[in-house]
């Protein structure tokens, strides 16, 4: 096989499990589509539990001598598998926009990130070291050793078809374990070109095994994984409610879990800050994927003397945001994913607008372009009352809540069950250090929009969750700790 794809080349429609493109074992199949164009992209897999425990049986085949490889041996397949995708980012990014609707530059931009976590954890995988204990009788020697948890099942959403799995699988791979995947039922042919990439990169067969199931067949099939005592962690990105099921059914065989689910992020400029950097960070941080992003900041808190202000200095930057398919090289924001997100959406707008908001730009539907499409907009007079306070929107919407001193600010950041990123900014040295404290978030950005990275550690508190994701501490989750105790040394 050629290592530079074109698109069509990258496209797969079986399952992957030990090794080999399958069918899915009822031969079911369902469709993917286009959400610019709601167009049949591919038909693939629909898979039921017969072929989740057929991948997990492979990813028990395989764990011991995967488990057992040089660490060396992993980074080096993982470094192969980073080499491939980045020659394919072009391709990859196409196909990203085409299932997901993101425009291109962001779908290749999705796919540089996502790679920077595959060359992370094949670094990582040469630095998992253990602990000699200082000693503590004569006669004994007390060590520490980190091992791989055995097999991870992965479980990914739609919004980062690339990078969500990307960084779930790598860490995984890089401690040595072995990986049974179920991506999003709206966007699993980028992981199938993934997965494909890394059977090219040299994966051995049953390592990495990947299956697909339209929304209907993916609760019983990730069910037999749930309830499987051979797959000892699931790691998963979505919405808190299946996060929260996800525990609640893997707790029989007591499984490790990563969970990364839903936000509300906050966002709080403050009367000090510097107006023009905080509408650039808000833009960056908020309309990435067009609002489909679980780090976006949902609620955008102003202090009063600047509220009107900052209002119209974002109002006239989101207003020239163009709207677009992700075929015009133009677009900044594509289509919403389907047509569920979209009536939520509008859903939000239209209770904000019923209880007093003003529409300060957007506030509608552009139905010329297609269903799913909907104007970037900022609404004044935000009420904690209104549904987009309460609820992640998931999409291009700013509404602008006002308060007057930092307390309140900060008790209605923290207003929430959520808590995975929040937002603020602030020139006043002494207000940064109290208000980073002072947020109950897993991640701060002071300042700063633009704050992933796979260097850094990603995850929640509160109801976004448990886990990190990136950084050093990111392995931990893949790894268990087995403590020797060597005795009769005298
Ligand atoms: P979203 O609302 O963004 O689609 P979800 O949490 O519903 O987020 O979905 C995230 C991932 O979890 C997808 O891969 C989806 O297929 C999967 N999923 C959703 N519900 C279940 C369930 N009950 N059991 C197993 N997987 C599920």
């Amino acid at each position: 096989m050629a290592s530079k794809l074109e698109l069509n080349d990258l496209i797969r429609r079986d399952n992957f499990i030990d090794g080999k493109w399958v069918a899915a074992a009822s031969g079911k199949r369902f469709g993917v589509t286009n959400p610019a164009t709601g167009e049949v992209i591919a038909d693939v897999a629909d898979s039921s539990e017969a072929d989740a425990r057929a991948a997990a049986d492979a990813a028990a085949r395989a764990f011991p001598a995967w488990r057992d490889a040089l660490p060396r041996d992993r980074a080096a397949v993982l470094h192969r598998w980073h080499d491939l995708i980045m020659e394919n980012a072009n391709a990859l990014g196409r196909l990203i926009s085409l299932e997901q609707g993101k425009p291109f530059a962001e779908g290749r931009g999705e796919v540089l990130y996502g790679a920077s976590y595959v060359k992370w954890f094949a670094d990582e995988a040469t630095r998992i070291y253990g602990d000699i204990i200082p000693q503590q009788q004569r006669g004994k020697r007390m060590t520490a050793v980190k091992e791989p948890v055995g097999i991870v099942a992965a479980i990914t959403p739609w919004n980062f078809p690339l990078a969500m799995i990307a960084r779930k699988i790598a860490p995984a791979l890089a401690a040595g374990c072995t990986v049974v995947g179920k991506p999003a039922e709206d966007t699993p042919l980028t992981a199938l070109a993934l997965v494909l990439l890394a059977q090219e990169a040299g994966v051995p067969p049953g390592v990495l095994n990947l299956i697909t199931a339209s929304r209907e067949n993916a609760v019983p099939a990730v069910a037999a994984w749930l309830h499987d005592s051979r797959v000892r962690k699931i790691t998963f990105t979505g919405s808190t409610p299946v996060g929260k099921y996800l525990a609640r059914e893997s707790a029989e065989t007591l499984k490790k879990l990563s969970l990364e689910l839903g936000g509300n992020a906050p966002f709080i400029v403050f009367d000090d800050a510097d107006l023009d950097a905080a509408v650039t960070g808000l833009l960056a941080s908020k309309f990435r994927n067009g609002g489909q992003t679980c780090v976006s900041p949902n609620r955008v808190y102003v202090q009063s003397g600047v509220y009107e202000k900052f209002g119209d200095m974002l109002a006239k930057r989101v207003a020239a945001l163009k709207v677009a398919p992700a075929t015009d090289p133009d677009a900044q924001i594509g289509p919403m994913i389907n047509a569920r997100a979209i009536d939520k959406i509008a859903r939000h707008v239209d209770d904000a607008v019923a209880q007093g908001a003003r529409i300060l730009a957007g506030g509608k539907r552009l139905d010329a372009l297609g269903p799913n499409y909907y104007a970037p907009t900022v609404l004044l007079d935000a009420t904690p009352q209104m549904q987009l306070s309460c609820e992640e929107t998931f999409g291009p919407i700013v509404p602008l809540f006002r308060f007057d001193d930092e307390a309140e600010a900060i008790r209605s950041a923290n207003d929430t069950p959520f808590g995975l990123a929040s937002y603020f900014y602030s020139q006043d040295i002494r207000r940064i250090d109290r208000v980073s404290r002072g947020l109950e978030a897993g991640i701060v950005g002071i300042n700063e929009g633009a704050l992933a990275s796979e260097a850094a550690p990603f995850g929640g508190v509160k109801e976004s969750g448990y886990g990190r994701e990136g950084s050093k501490y990111g392995l931990d989750d893949y790894l268990s700790i087995r403590y020797l105790c060597q005795g009769c040394l005298e």
